[in-house]
C-alpha cells in the first residue's frame, strides 16, 4: 500500500491516489467510531463486509438509474471510484424515528414517520455536523438549489429502492445517511452519488424483532457488532454458503502478515 499516494485517511475509510486521473481508491477500515469520535474501536471484519455491501447497492442503484461514484471493485478491502467534489451536506434519509431525531423532538424510537423525512447536516468534523435547512444551504452556498433538486430526488428514490430491498430480506430500513458528489465535465458538473452504502451509515433492524443489525450495536455498547454486519451480509446473499467465514479467515490472514 506505501507503493500508492494517500489522499485522505478518514474514520472509516482511506484514500489513495487511483490508477488513472480521475479515479480514487476507497480502503476500508475496520476501525469504528461514534459520537464525533468521541468512542472509538473496530468491529472485525467490518470493511470487508461494507466494501461488498457498498458495490451491491450501488451496482443495483446503477440500473434503476441512479448515477454514483462506484466504478468496480478491486479486492477485499478496495473499491475504485471517480474522484468527486464532495458536496459538504450529509443527507440523512428517514422512514422511522430513530437516534438523533428521537432525542431533539421526544418522539419515541421506532415510531413510524407519517412519510419519508430528509434532513440534511452540514460536513464539518469540529463543529459536530450541525444539522442545517435547505436556507442554509442556499445562504452558505454549500450548494445551488438546483443540486439540492437532484439530491434530494435522489434521495427519495434510493430510499424506495433500498427500503424494499431491504424489506424483501427481512430488515426494516429505518433511517440512512448519503453523500453526494459534484463531477465536473470541464466547466460542467452534475451531481452523483457518492461515499458509501453500509451498514455503518444506515440504521437496519429486523423486520419481526427489531433487532439491530447496524452501528447501533457499537454505538449503544450491545454487543455482537460483527456478527450483526455478518447477518446483514448474509441475507443479502452476498457470499455465497460458506462464503464469508473464508473470506474474513484469509482477510485477518492477511492482517496479521501485516498486508
Ligand atoms: N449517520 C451517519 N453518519 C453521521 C451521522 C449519522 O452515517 O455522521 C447515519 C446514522 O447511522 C443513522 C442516520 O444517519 O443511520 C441518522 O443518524 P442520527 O441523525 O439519528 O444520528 P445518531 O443518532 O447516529 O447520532
Amino acid at each position: 500500500m506505501s507503493r500508492r499516494r494517500q489522499i485522505y485517511e478518514g474514520k472509516a475509510k482511506i484514500l489513495y491516489e487511483g490508477p488513472e486521473p480521475g479515479t480514487i481508491i476507497q480502503y476500508f477500515k475496520d476501525d469504528a467510531t461514534a459520537f464525533n469520535a468521541e468512542k472509538k474501536g473496530t468491529i472485525n471484519g467490518k470493511g470487508v463486509i461494507n466494501n461488498r455491501v457498498s458495490e451491491h447497492i450501488f451496482t443495483l442503484l446503477g440500473h434503476i438509474g441512479i448515477p454514483s461514484h462506484f466504478i468496480r471493485r478491486l479486492n477485499m478491502r478496495e473499491q475504485l471510484v471517480k474522484q468527486v467534489e464532495i458536496v459538504p451536506i450529509e443527507v440523512i434519509v428517514r422512514n422511522v424515528a430513530a437516534g438523533s431525531l428521537s432525542k431533539r423532538l421526544g418522539i419515541e424510537e421506532g415510531t413510524p414517520l407519517p412519510h419519508t423525512l430528509l434532513e440534511y447536516c452540514y460536513k464539518d468534523d469540529a463543529l459536530g455536523d450541525p444539522l442545517v435547512a435547505e436556507e442554509h444551504i442556499a445562504c452558505f452556498g454549500w450548494a445551488t438549489q438546483e443540486e439540492m433538486q437532484d439530491i434530494s430526488a435522489m434521495a427519495i428514490r434510493i430510499n424506495d429502492f433500498m427500503a424494499g430491498m431491504f424489506a424483501g430480506i427481512g430488515i426494516k430500513l429505518v433511517d440512512f445517511k448519503l453523500e453526494f458528489g459534484r463531477l465536473f465535465d470541464g466547466d460542467f458538473s452534475r451531481i452523483i452519488l457518492a461515499d458509501e452504502i453500509s451498514p455503518d451509515g444506515c440504521r437496519l433492524w429486523d423486520i419481526n424483532t427489531n433487532e439491530k443489525l447496524d452501528k447501533d450495536r457499537f454505538r449503544r455498547d450491545l454487543g455482537g457488532e460483527a456478527e450483526a454486519y455478518q447477518e446483514v451480509a448474509r441475507r443479502m446473499g452476498l457470499f455465497p454458503e460458506g462464503g464469508l467465514s473464508e473470506v474474513l479467515d484469509l482477510d485477518s490472514e492477511r492482517k496479521k502478515r501485516g498486508k
